[in-house]
């Protein structure tokens, strides 16, 4: 038989600590459910979250600590905590947890990496302390961290790591390893920040890194990641989290898609709703995309550029390039394309991937006239003239004058280079990112 690690293996994991079953450990639970409610009223972020850790009452260690769903706890050092302490003791391990630093730590130096963590929960718990005004919660002085705010934490740590080595250049003891720190830099460190040595999330780091297999410490983590998204998903409407917390989740959970992507669900959200769906077309399945091959005539989709010069030359290749390949998947499709500064230059029509005007495909090398101002509106009159398009793409940096939307009566989507750029008078707008990197 042999032994998988599945579902209930990661369900039924515990630190190897030996649990107390007095009655003060029961008396203490008790206070932390009282804290955990509370937290469920006054941030229901957090509270959400713990609700869903076990207990675990342990004379192993001190105070509290975490692994990803377990709270263990030492009753006798909890006794004297106030709610209020054990409250914000919770969001101070939960923001560990958020911030992933378990993950984060590994392959650094573990006593740089402890105070950049500490760091950045102090600083988002400042933040936090300040969107509920919690007067009487403590707080660590964070005036001398100023240039670390709203830095990531690898960044903080970076930053201290370079001052460590220079101030062991600075000692001529060059034996020591760089890899060890000797207890006085380490000192004059928190002596800089007035920082502490860090909390038990250190202890939580080393026994999760000691006694977990790296499948269970992945099943934690992801784990983990739907109870936050679905903490955050609750609460996302009610808004008392603070801005650096609410954009760092939205940036882990809610990652942004490459522009490809979005462009190919409004397709399939917009203009292929009323359509039959066929099998899906051979030249999708390749690209394991899954759009259906419409079953209409045709459909015809306008793609405008602004060549005003405003977009760079690679930018307009990249968008050219990416667009021809999910526009040229789709068969039985009448592409018009576009070029417009100040006025309509050149219209180019292709017709299921062949060209119309002996313009070759995909348009390798192609340049195009412009240069001028910008204006959006001679593209929409010259197509109200001329076509009758199930969607048109404008591809710009958004600075032109926009059409009365009077004028604009199909689906229009607006490719923006970039994301400062005046409202548009219709249509939906998406980013132009490039694909090949990872957003984080
Ligand atoms: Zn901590």
């Amino acid at each position: 038989m042999h032994e998988a690690l599945d579902f209930n293996t990661y369900r039924k994991f515990k630190l190897p600590y030996t649990k107390d079953e007095s009655d003060l450990s029961r008396r203490v639970g008790y206070k932390i459910g009282i804290a955990k409610t509370q937290l469920i009223f006054d941030f229901p972020f957090f509270g959400y979250i713990i609700t869903q850790f076990d207990i675990f009452p342990t004379r192993d260690i001190d105070g509290m600590l975490t692994d990803f769903k377990t709270l263990y706890y030492n009753p006798e050092s909890v006794f004297d905590y106030t709610v209020e302490e054990i409250q914000q003791s919770l969001i101070h391990l939960i923001l560990h947890l958020i911030l992933k630093h378990p993950e984060r730590r590994k392959g650094k130096n573990k006593e740089i990496f402890s105070i950049a963590a500490e760091i950045s929960v102090d600083l988002m718990m400042e933040d936090i302390i300040k969107t509920q005004n919690k007067t009487n919660w403590k707080q660590r002085d964070t005036s001398r961290l100023i240039n670390f705010l709203g830095l990531p934490t690898e960044k903080i740590y970076s930053i201290i790591y370079e001052e460590v080595e220079s101030m062991e250049d600075e000692s001529s003891d060059s034996n020591v390893p760089s890899d060890e720190i000797t207890e006085d830099i380490l000192q004059q460190i928190m002596d800089k920040y007035d920082a502490s040595r860090g909390c038990s999330f250190d202890e939580a780091a080393d026994m999760m890194e000691e006694h977990m297999t790296s499948e269970t410490s992945n099943l934690m983590s992801e784990s983990f990641n739907g109870l936050m998204r679905s903490s955050f998903d609750q609460i996302k409407d009610i808004g008392n989290l603070p801005e650096s917390l609410r954009s760092y989740l939205q940036n882990l959970l809610e990652p942004e898609l490459p522009w490809t992507q979005l462009l190919q669900n409004y397709i399939q959200k917009t203009i292929m709703v009323d359509w039959k769906w066929n099998p899906p077309n051979r030249r999708f399945i390749g690209r394991g995309m899954h759009l259906p091959s419409p079953d209409k005539e045709h459909m015809t989709i306008v793609i405008a550029v602004d060549t005003s010069g405003s977009i760079s030359q690679n930018e307009l290749d990249t968008f050219i390039s990416e667009i021809y390949g999910i526009i040229n998947s789709i068969t039985r499709m009448k592409l018009i394309l576009i070029t417009c500064d100040a006025k309509v230059h050149d219209v180019f029509i292709f017709e299921d991937g062949e060209s119309m005007d002996g313009v070759p495909m995909p348009w390798d090398g192609m340049t195009f006239t412009g240069g001028g101002g910008t204006r959006f509106e001679p593209v929409f009159k010259y197509v109200n003239n001329h076509f009758n398009p199930d969607l048109l793409c404008y591809f710009t940096d958004g600075y032109g004058s926009y059409p009365d939307p009077d004028i604009v009566s199909y689906p229009t989507l607006w490719i923006m280079t970039s994301k400062s750029h005046p409202k548009v008078t219709v249509g939906s707008v998406i980013y132009f990112n490039s694909t090949n990197q990872n957003n984080r």
